[in-house]
């Protein structure tokens, strides 16, 4: 059943959409919305994104990975740009 979770902390079985374990009480968040800003943030402050995902995949949620690695590369990509036209433009020098 891809809409039932269980708790993590009793393991009973949710529904989706419940706020709270109905045998422990614990309160369940909203990690889809979450996960939703990790990828965002993955996109426009990539360290952000880093924390979420490191804060989601430390709540067993398999988005935590994909957010965490999505939010590596693009920071790989902001680090390795400047980098990438600078070379470009010392070449360009080079030869004029
Ligand atoms: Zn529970």
């Amino acid at each position: 059943m891809e809409n039932q979770f269980e708790c993590p902390e009793c393991g009973t079985v949710f529904e989706e959409g419940q706020t709270e374990c109905l045998e422990c009480g614990y309160k369940i968040r909203n990690y889809k919305l979450i996960a939703v800003l990790g990828y965002i943030f993955s996109f426009l402050f990539p360290i952000v994104g880093i924390f979420i995902g490191f804060y989601l995949h430390g709540k067993q949620q398999k988005n935590g990975k994909y957010v965490v690695v999505l939010s590596l590369v693009m920071l790989l990509i902001i680090l390795l740009v400047p980098w990438a036209s600078d070379i470009n433009l010392n070449y360009y020098y080079s030869y004029n």
